[in-house]
């Protein structure tokens, strides 16, 4: 039964990315303004995220982190309009089964936190009084320690530094769809990247991309019926050149499908294709253009559960999707008919 577990677990967490992922959504889905994520040696002895959400109440804390409890959906139904990033109730469960997990919680109705210490079956093990605010902090102690090849995947400092970036393209994409939102990411006790709270989409974009890239950025809308599909978003204005990442890398290009950030293979495509189609006769120009686009379709015509780590997303109207992209980008980079 312990090998069943550590290998499912090692499915649903695959990376410190992911770890910081799952947390972080935990904290949005519990309503929190700000999150504070911190790392330590790339996150392998320590993954620190702490949020002043709802904090989880003392009678769910026995359950909290076992497999597949969840308090955000109760019925076959609630997934066809799902609002929360969770709903499996798998990430706390398999983080403690590949770590060492402590977490730290306070209701608006308990009068001090409790602090938890969580065995490798979620299983609390150990509880204190402790003096933090209302919210929850988890502490992932030790991350792969029981896999020592994906622990081995580390040894080497580049992927370690890919792993931080990474972490900071997550948290960036959180920040952007979360305007409201206050982030903080420390890795070493030095602040890697910030982002106050902020009250609208293209304040947090330019918190985001930088003073100088806002400017050469235009909002646009796009709406269609049957299958509906909204669009809106920020895109590069034709011509300005400075707003693109290289080819390999779309890390500035940031996709959301209901507010989930993405990495849709398929709308990556049309979108380098569309943005780079006003540069016809230049072929050094095949790179991801920087934007934000958020893509919005009914809860029920997306399907987030196809993957354990649920990174992929599949769209039941893909097509229809594609060509509401490919539509709006024509229409800005296309040939101009006037
Ligand atoms: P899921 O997010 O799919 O419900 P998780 O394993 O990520 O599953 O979390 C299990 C449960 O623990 C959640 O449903 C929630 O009730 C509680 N929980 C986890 N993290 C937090 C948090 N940061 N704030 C409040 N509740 C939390
Ligand atoms: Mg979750």
């Amino acid at each position: 039964a312990e090998t069943i577990r550590l290998l499912s677990s090692s499915q649903v967490i695959t990376s410190v990315a992911n770890v910081v992922k799952e947390l972080v959504e935990n904290s949005l889905d519990a309503g929190a303004s700000s999150v504070d994520v911190k790392l330590e040696n790339y996150g392998l002895d320590r993954i620190e995220v702490r949020d002043n959400g709802s904090g989880i109440s003392a009678a769910d804390t026995p359950v909290m982190a076992v497999k597949h409890y969840t308090s955000k959906i109760s019925s076959p139904q609630d997934l066809e309009h799902l609002e929360t990033y969770g709903f499996r109730g798998e990430a706390l469960g398999s983080i403690c089964a590949v770590s060492e997990v402590v977490l730290t919680t306070k209701t608006a109705d308990d009068d001090v936190s409790t602090q938890y210490t969580l065995d490798l079956t979620g299983k609390v093990i150990g509880r204190r009084p402790s003096h933090l605010g209302q919210g929850t902090t988890v502490c992932v102690l030790k991350l792969f320690k029981n896999l020592p090849v994906r622990r081995q995947f580390y040894a080497n400092v580049k992927k370690c530094k890919e792993e931080l970036k990474k972490v900071q393209d997550l948290l960036m994409a959180y920040a952007i769809i979360k305007p409201e939102l206050r982030v903080t990411y420390t890795h070493n006790k030095a602040v890697v990247w910030q982002k106050p709270k902020v009250s609208d989409r293209r304040t947090a974009l330019l918190a985001v991309l930088g003073t100088a890239s806002i400017a050469n950025l235009l909002p646009l809308q796009h709406r269609q019926e049957q299958p509906k599909v909204t669009i809106e978003g920020y895109f590069p204005k034709p011509g300005s050149d400075c707003a693109i990442t290289s080819s390999c890398n779309p890390d500035k290009t940031f996709i959301f499908i209901n507010d989930r950030p993405v990495h849709h293979k398929d709308i990556l495509k049309v979108v380098r294709q569309q943005y780079n189609s006003q540069y016809r006769e230049d072929s050094a120009h095949n790179r991801y253009p920087m934007l934000a686009m958020s893509i919005s379709v009914p809860a029920s015509s997306i399907d987030v559960n196809l993957t354990p780590d649920k990174t992929q997303v599949m769209l039941h109207n893909k097509d229809a999707v594609l060509s509401a992209v490919e539509a709006m980008l024509m229409s800005l980079y296309g040939p101009q008919t006037s």
